[in-house]
């Protein structure tokens, strides 16, 4: 744990008490702060008492008592509208911060030249965090990783000066982290997402920028007009990263063809790694290779990293081979923008997809229709996807992931193709029939399993 001593002596009013609230609570009880803390559920409220921490209704609470108002990244600050405890804690005139600001805090107090990678972006923020602190921690760096995945910030260990931080960030935190000072800021991308949250899209640019603008170095997509524009007007040391053609004056990074290019120098090959198939796992790979390189490593230890990285739950998941065939767990795919990453990345593909469409279904997938050799619905959307893909791609009425899977896996056994790929990548929201998308892609890799 890393104690949180900014507010010791004084009496802080914290709000959200979900994993990385209640982490928080405690780092701020161990550095010395009184804490009074708050959460719509009484069951968040019983686990804080638990844990020793004071809780109390805040709207009854005495304002003028309090420091700062410590707020969960999951709790509105501005759109769609602020919470109700922004409000009481703009009216006593009180800071606002969330958990990443505290640690920013305590590392400028106690480290202040230790490694801290900040990681943001609309897509692959977990797959390029777990991507670099396994490239860091193969090449023998004592890494800590958290934020928005995983662990909570303050739940690592303290930041000292031969240990690096590597810290994934949603919008909602890097907007509660006024004095954000990162050493290196990877930004990926940046497309519509989560507006309701942020107003409009100029809104939600900004505060992406200011993953980067406060680091020492930053690396930024420039394959999106919102990225580019920042890329364009950023001051300081800069790594542009770029998907598509390497060229012999791009003095950034390119990810093109299974690999990562410096002009038109190969400097990585991702060829072979299941891990980090698609185009836009080169992205990925391109970001961690500049963060890599940042931090010293050499040639053969990045590509040992790469080389090495097991992936994550969930994204693009090899589950396992029966002869030919090829399972694919990619159940984190829940709208057609990420399942169209997916697709992208086969040609044979025996695709199990349903559950609760997004808006717009699967027609923006149409051109990848041709890599489909078979669909199997599931879930709510399957009329709407059948009206979709009726007279274009041979589909099978599922009703559940047991019976598509089982389906896809004898279809695909007998296919004449080389590589044949079976592949959960669904394009929906889980909850029609799953808790989350975890549980759903848990139980397509246990049935998998059963098979193989
Ligand atoms: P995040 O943490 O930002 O949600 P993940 O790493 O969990 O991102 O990946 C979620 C999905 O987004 C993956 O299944 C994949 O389809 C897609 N994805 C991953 N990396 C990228 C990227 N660099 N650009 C666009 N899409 C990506």
């Amino acid at each position: 744990m890393t104690p949180s001593t900014t507010f010791a002596g004084r009496t802080v009013a914290l709000f959200g008490l979900g994993g990385s609230g209640l982490a928080t609570a405690l780092s701020l009880k161990a550095g010395g702060a009184t804490v009074v803390a708050c959460d719509d559920s009484a069951e968040g409220m019983a686990r804080a008492q638990a844990q020793g921490i004071a809780t109390a209704d805040l709207r009854d609470a005495d304002w003028s008592s309090f420091a700062a108002l410590i707020l969960a990244p999951g709790v509105p600050l501005t759109h769609p509208a602020p919470h109700w405890t922004v409000g009481m804690a703009k009216a006593a005139g009180i800071e606002i911060v969330g958990d990443i600001e505290l640690f920013c805090r305590e590392r400028r107090k106690i480290a202040p030249g230790a490694p801290f990678v900040a990681i943001t972006g609309t897509n692959g923020k977990s797959t390029t965090t777990a991507l670099v602190a396994h490239v860091l921690a193969q090449a023998g760096f004592d890494v800590q990783m958290g934020g928005n995945i995983g662990t909570a910030i303050l739940s690592l260990a303290p930041p000292a000066e031969d240990r690096v931080h590597v810290i994934e960030m949603s919008s909602f935190q890097i907007d509660l982290t006024p004095t954000l000072d990162q050493s290196i800021g990877l930004l990926l991308n940046i497309t519509p997402d989560h507006l309701d949250r942020h107003g409009t899209m100029e809104n939600y640019a900004a505060i992406k920028e200011r993953l980067v603008a406060g680091a020492a170095l930053a690396v930024v997509g420039i394959d999106d007009g919102p990225s580019r524009a920042i890329a364009g007007r950023h001051e300081g040391p800069l790594v542009r990263v770029h998907v598509g053609e390497p060229e012999p004056d791009f003095d950034g990074l390119s990810a093109h063809g299974a690999a990562v290019w410096r002009g038109d120098e190969r400097i990585a090959d991702l060829t072979g790694i299941g891990s980090l198939r698609g185009a836009h796992n080169g992205q990925n790979a391109a970001f961690a290779t500049a963060c890599a390189e940042a931090l010293g490593i050499d040639a053969a230890g990045l590509q040992r990293g790469l080389s090495s990285f097991p992936g994550l739950p969930h994204r693009m998941e090899e589950v396992g081979r029966r002869g030919r065939v090829l399972f694919v767990n990619d159940s984190k795919a829940t709208n057609a923008d990420s399942a169209d990453k997916a697709l992208c990345a086969f040609h044979d593909v025996h695709w199990i997809l349903g559950g609760k469409a997004k808006e717009g279904g699967i027609q923006p997938l149409a051109p990848l229709f041709g890599r489909i050799a078979h669909a199997y619905l599931i879930g709510a959307a399957s009329d709407d996807f059948a009206k979709t893909l009726e007279g274009r791609v041979p589909y099978t009425r599922c009703e559940t992931l047991d019976v598509a899977t089982r389906a896809a896996a004898q279809a695909a056994a007998v296919s004449d193709a080389s590589e044949p790929v079976v592949l959960l990548s669904p394009a929906c929201a889980s909850y029609d029939q799953f808790r989350s998308f975890e549980e759903r892609g848990d139980r397509f890799r246990d049935l998998v399993r059963a098979i193989l």
